[in-house]
This record gives structure tokens, C-alpha cells and sequence, in this order.
């Protein structure tokens, strides 16, 4: 066996990070390249975490502490498939780990969801977190809207369009968005799930924090609470589902507080269309359901219309494949067993080859779950290694690397470059009494970040 092992991992989220602590805290000699195809690390928690939660955002503090760590290499702004090939990768490394996350929104499937004023909530949410892949110029010159989805990235969009700007010019969000929603004309947000109290996937905290702006008033209509024999157990299973319920009960029963702005939650409705005039959202049509006794829900043929201006699909994001990497289009994951990277013709696994967190099981959970992920993946990876399964590298030093991005001339980030770039923001946060303001154009980012020598 060779004196240490080399290994890549894809995609700078949370689940590479942890994937990566894992690594080089193991009782193996370890280096890790982490390879981002962002100029910044930190995936999700920078450009999905809403920025008025910075209880979350702060997660990137432990982050940082595993990134100190002088056995992984942080190499940004490298798009793995597109700037370097997943075979060239074969060369330096003894086995590559794919952990890269989610950014698409996935479609919903119903008429009217190409007019002009229809959004994807990961637009959006791409906006407010300053992500320069997305547009810099939001609309909201509307006073009602509605968000199909019941998850918690729903309630995220509802907040921050009903948040006055003032609110959110604490955080970091930039000019720009402050700009764009300080000339909001938004009243009333109105959330809309075809399930009921206790199917919904809002978790209970940001569920209870939805209220907590005095600008804000969370409504639901007493009808829209409504359990069968499948909900009640749930209820009584799962501790979450119960409180869920117990808040929404809370907002259908209490008495109106007359914020300026409401956010009406509707239950048991399903959006079956949204309408148009002259090319433009003028209204939603929904379905009244009922419950089927088992938890699901069955139309009851009655309709209504909503009088709204832009429609937010929030039904969940959608991962992509890296090129020359097995992907399964129908589960938009990367096929595997347990994190071991499977061939997506005969399902055979592919030597050296893993993978972690929202490309291996989906868009779903929280940041925390990518951790016990992550552990998962890396037992399989290291009793591969001790097993000599993995095949060493011919080319296995820093070096080898360098030269190649060298050669290739593409100016590459790294966390000395991360270093200068959070400075930078702090720095721009701080004269104006805010904690960071986040730098959003590449180019930009790249000003502080890079182009650096790799080996610095
Ligand atoms: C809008 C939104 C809000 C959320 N809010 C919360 C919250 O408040 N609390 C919470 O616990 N969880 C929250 N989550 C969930 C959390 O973000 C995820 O659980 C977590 O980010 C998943 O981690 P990941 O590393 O798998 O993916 P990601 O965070 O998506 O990281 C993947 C990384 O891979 C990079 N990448 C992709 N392709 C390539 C490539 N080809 N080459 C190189 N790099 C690549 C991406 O740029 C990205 O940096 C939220 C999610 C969303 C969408």
C-alpha cells in the first residue's frame, strides 16, 4: 500500500466538508483535494440558508475549523466535468467522492406554470442569497402572491417576501436585494399545500418563527384542520408532526393581530392551474381535497380562485450530474450502494468512485443529516482502502495538480483566497453596522479569492 492515500472530493457543501473531516481525521494517512465550483466553499449554507437565519448560517464556523485543517486543499472555482475531467481526476487521485448538492428547481406539472410572473423558488432563493449564477433584478411589483409547497424552503420564500427591507438589512444580503425589495408592493403571501395539518414538511421551528415579525401575521382558515386515522398516528408517532400541528392549530384559533403584511397558509388545496392574461399571472386555481382515511387526499371537485400576481413553486430542488459520472434521471441521484457510486447501466459499482449527501439520497433533510451521511460513505470508502480495492493514482502529489491548472490557465480559488473574501465582506458589513454583506459578481469574488498559486 502506498504511504498515503489521495483522494478528491466534489462539491464544497456541508456533505464534501464533513465527507473531507472524515477523511483526514481517519487512522489512515489522508490528503484531500476539495474541488468547488463556486468561487466560495460552503454550498447550500451560503446560497440556499435564508439569510435573516444566522443561527444556521453560523454553522459555517465549525466548518471553517475542519477547512483549517492544512490535509485538505481547497480548489475553487474548478467545475468538475467542465474544467477538468472526471479521468484526468483518475490520475492524481485514488478514489473521487461526489457530493454535489442540488441548485435546480424541479418542474410542476400544471397549465399556466410558463407565464410571465411564475418563479422557481431556487430563483429566487438564488436572488436573496446574492448567487451570481441567478439574475440580479427581481420584480415585486405585486401585492399578492402565492407559494405552492408546504416545506420549509416555502416558508422561507413566504418570510422574505413578507419581511419589510428594513427587516433584512441586518444580514447580509446585498445592495441589490435590499433595493429590489424595498420597493416591494407585496401585502399578502399566500402558501398553498394539497395536503393537510399533518402531512405538511414544515418543521416546528421555522413553522413558530414564520410569526415572529411584528410586520407579519400567519393565518389559517379553521377548515383547513382536518386529521384522519393516518394523521393521528403520525401525530402520535412522530413528536414533529404533533407540534406542526399544534402551531398550525394555533394560527387557525387565535385572535387577528393586524400586521400589515399576512401570510395566509391554505390546507388542502391543490393547484391545479395558474391563470393568465396578456401573457401575465393574474390569478391561481385550486382544488379542495379531502382526506382518503389513509393520509393521502382525493380532489372533491369543487374549485377556487385566487386573486394573485406571481406564483413561487417551491415543490423541492432538483440535483444534476456531473459529466462522465453515473446518474439515474428518473431519482436524480447518483446511483449507489450505501455511497458507493454504481454503474447506471448494469448497477455494478464503479471502482473509486463514492458518493455523498443530496447527489446520493436526494434533496431532502437537513444540514445535519449530511453529517451521519457522510460518516456512511467514508466507513465504505476507508474498508475499500483497507481492502485494497482502490486502485493508487499514478501521478499522487500536490504538485501534479498544480501543474495541471497551471497548464490549463483557469484561475483557480483557495481558502487563503476564502480567507480574503470573508474579510472583504466583513469588512463591507461593518461600515455599515451589519455583521457581513456579501459580495455577489464573480469577478469580483474572484478579486479576493483568486487566481492564487495552489500551493500557497
Ligand atoms: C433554500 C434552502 C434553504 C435551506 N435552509 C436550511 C436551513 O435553514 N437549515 C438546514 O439545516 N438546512 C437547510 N437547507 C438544507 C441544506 O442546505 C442541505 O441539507 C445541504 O446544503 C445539503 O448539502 P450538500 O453538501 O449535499 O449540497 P450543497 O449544499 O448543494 O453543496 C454542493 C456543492 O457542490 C458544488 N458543486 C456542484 N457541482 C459541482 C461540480 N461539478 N464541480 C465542483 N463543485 C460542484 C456546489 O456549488 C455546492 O457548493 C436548505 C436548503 C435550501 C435549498
Amino acid at each position: 500500500m502506498s504511504s498515503h492515500v489521495r483522494i478528491a472530493v466534489v462539491g464544497a457543501g456541508p456533505a464534501g466538508i464533513y465527507a473531507s473531516d472524515l477523511l483526514v481525521k481517519s487512522d489512515v494517512n489522508i490528503e484531500v483535494d476539495l474541488y468547488e465550483k463556486m468561487p466560495a466553499p460552503f454550498g447550500l449554507i451560503r446560497y440556499g440558508v435564508a439569510p435573516d437565519h444566522p443561527r444556521i448560517k453560523g454553522i459555517v464556523r465549525s466548518l471553517h475549523r475542519v477547512l483549517e485543517n492544512e490535509k485538505i486543499e481547497l480548489i475553487g472555482n474548478v467545475e468538475v466535468g467542465k474544467h477538468i475531467t472526471v479521468e484526468k481526476m483518475r490520475e492524481f487521485y485514488d478514489a473521487i467522492v461526489f457530493s454535489t448538492g442540488a441548485t435546480a428547481d424541479r418542474d410542476l406539472d400544471i397549465p399556466g406554470m410558463d407565464l410571465e410572473g411564475t418563479h422557481g423558488a431556487g430563483e429566487f432563493v438564488g436572488f436573496y442569497d446574492g448567487n451570481p449564477n441567478f439574475r440580479r433584478d427581481w420584480d415585486l411589483d405585486a401585492e399578492k402572491v402565492a407559494v405552492i409547497g408546504v416545506g420549509n424552503v416555502g416558508l422561507d420564500i413566504a418570510r422574505i417576501l413578507a419581511k419589510t427591507a428594513d427587516e433584512l438589512h441586518v444580514t447580509e444580503i446585498p445592495d441589490n436585494v435590499y433595493e429590489s425589495l424595498n420597493a416591494s408592493r407585496i401585502k399578502e403571501v399566500h402558501i398553498f399545500g394539497r395536503r393537510g395539518p399533518a402531512q405538511v414538511k414544515f418543521t416546528p421551528q421555522e413553522l413558530k418563527e414564520l410569526d415572529y415579525s411584528e410586520n407579519i401575521e400567519v393565518i389559517v382558515d379553521p377548515e383547513d384542520i382536518d386529521y384522519d386515522a393516518a394523521s393521528e398516528t403520525a401525530r402520535r408517532e412522530k413528536k414533529a408532526v404533533d407540534q406542526v400541528c399544534q402551531i398550525l392549530e394555533g394560527y387557525a384559533m387565535r385572535e387577528p393581530k393586524n400586521a400589515p403584511h399576512k401570510i395566509y397558509i391554505h390546507l388542502f388545496h391543490s393547484p391545479v392551474e395558474v391563470l393568465g392574461s396578456d401573457g401575465r399571472v393574474v390569478g391561481l386555481k385550486t382544488e379542495r381535497t379531502e382526506l382518503d382515511g389513509n393520509g393521502g387526499v382525493t380532489g372533491t371537485g369543487e374549485f377556487h380562485t385566487w386573486d394573485v400576481q406571481q406564483v413561487y413553486r417551491a415543490v423541492g430542488y432538483r440535483p444534476e450530474g456531473v459529466r462522465d459520472v453515473p446518474f439515474d434521471h428518473h431519482a436524480s441521484v447518483i446511483p449507489n450502494d450505501g455511497g458507493h457510486v454504481l454503474n447506471d447501466v448494469n448497477g455494478t459499482p464503479v471502482p473509486g468512485l463514492y458518493t455523498t449527501g443530496w447527489i446520493k439520497r436526494g434533496p431532502v433533510g437537513l444540514i445535519g443529516n449530511t453529517k451521519s451521511d457522510a460518516k456512511d460513505t467514508i466507513t465504505m470508502l476507508l474498508d475499500d482502502y483497507r481492502a485494497q480495492k482502490l486502485t493508487p493514482a499514478p501521478k499522487r502529489t500536490r504538485k501534479d495538480v498544480a501543474a495541471f491548472f497551471e497548464e490549463s490557465d483557469h484561475p483557480i480559488t483557495t481558502w487563503a483566497g476564502w480567507h480574503r473574501l470573508d474579510d472583504a465582506e466583513r469588512a463591507a458589513g461593518e461600515a455599515e453596522g451589519r455583521e457581513r454583506k456579501k459580495i455577489v459578481e464573480w469577478d469580483d469574488m474572484l478579486k479576493y479569492s483568486g487566481p492564487q498559486d495552489i500551493t500557497e
